[in-house]
């Protein structure tokens, strides 16, 4: 990466979780110190537990919804259940995480002056009506049903970049991110690619909601994190919303064949009724991270797809030894 100084201390907030634990390792490797935040309500220690000996390295259990008083140059807002199951457990805390989450890191931010980078999410789109979905794109979002604590409250934290932007000048970059597979992604978080990989290796039913014609594009974590970095190193004036995905798009039955090929499983399909506000489709248009970023996904899902297998049948070896 360009222009990439080491020496920053750069706070990383769900550190713990899937994407924050790559995020933790790529910047370590750069040579930043990194403080890991995490309250491990979905994030795990074994994620980081490799980088505990870095000198660089510093874990905080914190929560985002209470105040934080730390000195950074660069914040990246990871903090959030990102998968359903997760972030419906206990809606009240979502939107606490997302809304008083971020006006945390947000103050935290204007206080020392740091430039902030928010994991924003497509779902800010929420079962779009415009396909590919550009930045532009206003959304189509349920406000009062299940999935609308964490939809609307990533919408509300978006809301509060630009203001903190427009009223007091922060250095903002806002990322939304499509959906993002690989190891370390919680093996019972209920997402499909974790569901079918689980259910390939145990040789259980792999199971389709609804007809499996529904579509998603599937980013594997490493150009994620990539996307991420770049858009933190840009200049002031990109704040984003800028979308980070993978556009090549899949069924969900194609991609339950893939897993089935890949694995060599034994697992037949079986099919379940699709869950409520489950979007029909759903692939961004990256042309501005191209632009802006001259970033691209360079992993496809077959390549992606073999790392992840490996890293569910480790952990569960680990977890019937
Ligand atoms: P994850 O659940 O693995 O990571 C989230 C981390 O945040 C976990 O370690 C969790 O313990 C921590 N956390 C949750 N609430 C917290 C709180 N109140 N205080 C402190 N820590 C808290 O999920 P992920 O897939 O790594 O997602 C990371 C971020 O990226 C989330 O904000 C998510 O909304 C966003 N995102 C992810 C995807 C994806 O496909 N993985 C897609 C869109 C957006
Ligand atoms: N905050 C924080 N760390 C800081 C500064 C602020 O956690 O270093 C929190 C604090 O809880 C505050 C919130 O961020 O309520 C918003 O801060 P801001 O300065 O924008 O607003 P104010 O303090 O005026 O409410
Ligand atoms: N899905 C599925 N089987 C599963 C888990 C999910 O068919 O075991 C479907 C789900 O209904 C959705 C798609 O796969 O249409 C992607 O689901 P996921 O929860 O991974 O992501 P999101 O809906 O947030 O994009």
């Amino acid at each position: 990466m360009n222009g990439f100084a080491s020496n920053r201390r750069v706070l990383v907030t769900g550190g713990a979780g899937f994407l924050g634990s790559h995020l933790c390792e790529r910047l370590l490797s750069l040579g930043c110190d990194v403080i890991c935040l995490d309250n491990f309500f979905t994030g795990a220690k074994r994620n980081i537990y490799h980088l505990l000996d870095y000198p660089n390295f510093e874990l905080l259990r914190h929560d985002v919804t209470f105040s934080l008083y730390v000195e950074v140059d660069e914040i990246y807002n990871l903090a959030c259940p990102a998968s359903p199951i997760h972030y419906q457990f206990d809606p009240v805390q979502t939107t606490k995480t997302s809304v008083h989450g971020a006006i945390n890191m947000l103050g935290l931010a204007k206080r020392v002056k740091a430039k902030i980078l928010q994991a924003s999410t497509s779902e800010v789109y929420g079962d779009p009506k415009v396909h590919p979905q550009r930045e532009d794109y206003w959304g189509h979002v349920n406000p009062i049903g299940l999935r609308s604590c964490y939809d609307e409250g990533k919408r509300c934290a978006e809301t509060l970049f630009f203001d903190y932007f427009r009223q007091h000048q922060l250095r903002i970059k806002v990322a939304r991110i499509f959906n993002t597979y690989g190891p370390r992604m919680h093996p019972r978080d209920g997402r499909v690619v974790s569901n079918f990989i689980v259910q390939a290796l145990t040789n259980e039913p792999i199971t389709i909601y609804g007809d499996g014609s529904q579509t998603r594009s599937f980013c594997y974590v490493d150009d994620l994190i990539e996307g991420l970095m770049r858009l933190m190193d840009t200049p002031d004036q990109i704040t984003g919303p800028i979308n980070l995905g993978n556009s090549t798009e899949f069924s969900m039955l194609e991609l339950a064949r893939k897993v089935i090929d890949l694995t060599g499983a034994r697992s037949k399909i079986v099919f379940k009724p699709l869950p409520s506000d489950d979007p029909l489709q759903r692939k961004p248009d990256i042309s501005l991270a191209r632009e802006a970023l001259q970033w691209e996904p360079r992993i496809s899902l077959e390549e992606g797809l073999r790392p992840t297998v490996s890293y569910f049948e480790s952990l569960l070896k680990a977890e019937t030894s």
